[in-house]
């Protein structure tokens, strides 16, 4: 008999709570990994880089795995089927696995433990990679926050030791089930291809970058964030480490964690904004949606240097400096007035943190559709942004090598007339809301 442990966003051994709840089992531990083909399906190039980081994770796993005598076993497909496959082929007491909170995975997760109870195996979930889940930071009357600073407030009050500490998981190596290696599928095996640039930011945590964060954080031209992100995201860094170091090195930096679970709560609560804004009075807005306006936004040709220099940044490395997501965000849908989902979805091919919650809750607070969203009628002015945040025009100079020569396109939207325009464009979409 074994336990199987399921990894999804939590691709590391080290403090894992759900692993380490699978080793409190007395059972041995079978660790499995499945690439989703619905998810697979999803993804617009076959060299998508996040599918080779996923792949280097679980590479790595598989080399830690194997110094105990274990193994990874990795399989392709449906997870309903192949986790009922692994019913036949194991005599399977339990499955353990952390919590996954998008719609997509609720749904995938429900579909399983149907199964699972049909079977009689225990499915056991836990919280991992968020410090709060769910309705654990909500307002006296049990409903969700909608506004981030008083979120931040309970979350904070709400925090102790206890939300913080880690799982010990690496001294009970001997839990692990003791197999022969199966062999890891390459990405050709799942129908991909290794990207041309196979480079990721480290995961090691920079107490420097953090440490001098609050000064740091608005400057593209410099590394004064974490680029965490992508760790984030897969689990490859534990959350409750990352905000031990920011409880100790820097309240800014924390409170970017804080944005964090503070979307996906919205997510969780409101799954309605996956499709539609937010407050859903917008949901009468005029989109112009120019095609080929478009098209110069993603391919950083608009005449906007901050705007381009953040797109060619995105396309080139899979990162975007925040602040400058901000400008290209605001751009795309103040200047041209194109939906924000458009961006959206852009975005969430593109980025390489991309998360479901912080690319829509951020998406939505630059549209102004969003929950304590950034007013309407704020437009982001890109070249007083610019003079803020880059004034030496290192970051622009960076990614626009013929920025100041003719053959940088000129600007393509008229600067004067675009806030009356978007002003109007918002007014009478609220007007129809009402
Ligand atoms: P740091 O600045 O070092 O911050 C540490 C971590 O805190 C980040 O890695 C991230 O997990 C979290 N965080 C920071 N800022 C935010 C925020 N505003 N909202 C939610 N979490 C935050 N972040 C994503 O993780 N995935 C996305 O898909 C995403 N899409 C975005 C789209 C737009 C239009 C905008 C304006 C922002 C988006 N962000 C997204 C938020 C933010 O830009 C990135 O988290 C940040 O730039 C990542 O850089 P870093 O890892 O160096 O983070």
């Amino acid at each position: 008999p074994v336990v199987l442990f399921w990894f999804r966003r939590d691709l590391r051994l080290s403090d894992n709570a759900g692993l380490y709840h699978a080793f409190t089992s007395g059972f041995p531990v079978l660790p499995i990994f499945i690439f989703d083909q619905d998810i697979l399906d999803q993804l617009s190039s076959k060299q998508d880089r996040r599918v080779a980081f996923i792949q280097a994770a679980i590479t790595r796993l598989q080399d830690q795995l194997q110094t105990f005598g274990s193994s990874l076993l990795v399989k392709h497909g449906s997870p309903l089927e192949i986790i009922s496959q692994l019913l036949i082929r194991f005599e399977v007491k339990a499955v353990y696995a952390n919590h996954d909170y998008e719609p997509y995975a609720l749904a995938r997760d429900q579909e399983v433990a149907a199964l699972l109870e049909a079977r009689g195996v225990g499915f056991h979930t836990f919280k991992d990679q968020v410090i709060f889940e769910k309705s654990e930071v909500v307002k006296p009357d049990g409903s969700p926050y909608r506004v981030f600073g008083a979120y931040r407030n309970k979350w904070m009050a709400t925090l102790s030791d206890f939300h913080l500490r880690s799982y010990p998981n690496e001294q009970d190596s001997a839990h692990f089930l003791k197999i022969e290696s199966f062999p890891l599928p390459g990405l050709e095996d799942i129908g991909f291809a290794a990207p041309d640039n196979n480079e990721f930011p480290p995961e090691a945590v920079q107490k420097s970058i953090i440490s001098t964060y609050d000064q740091t954080r608005n400057l593209p031209a410099l590394p004064g964030t974490t680029r965490l992100g992508l760790h984030l995201r897969f689990g490859t860094v534990s959350v409750r480490k990352l905000a031990r170091q920011g409880m100790s090195l820097n309240a800014v930096w924390l409170g970017e964690l804080i944005w964090r679970e503070f979307f996906m709560m919205i997510l969780y609560h409101f799954p309605h904004v996956v499709q539609r804004p937010f407050h859903l009075e917008y949901e009468h807005m005029e989109w112009l949606n120019n095609e080929e306006q478009f098209e110069r936004w993603c391919t950083g040709t608009t005449g906007y240097p901050i705007v381009d220099a953040g797109m060619r940044e995105l396309n080139a490395t899979g990162f975007m400096h925040n602040r400058v997501r901000m400008i290209a965000a605001s751009f795309l849908v103040k200047h041209l007035l194109i939906d924000y989902r458009w961006g959206e979805a852009y975005f969430a091919q593109h980025l390489l943190d991309f998360d479901l919650s912080a690319n829509n809750g951020n998406w939505q607070w630059c549209a102004g559709t969003g929950c304590d969203a950034a007013p309407y009628f704020r437009v982001f002015n890109p070249e007083t942004q610019t003079k803020k945040f880059d004034k030496q025009q290192q970051y622009l100079k960076k990614w626009i090598p013929e920025l100041g020569t003719p053959a940088y396109p000129a600007t393509m939207v008229d600067q004067a007339m675009v806030r009356e325009r978007v002003l109007k464009a918002y007014k009478e979409a609220l007007a129809k809301g009402r």
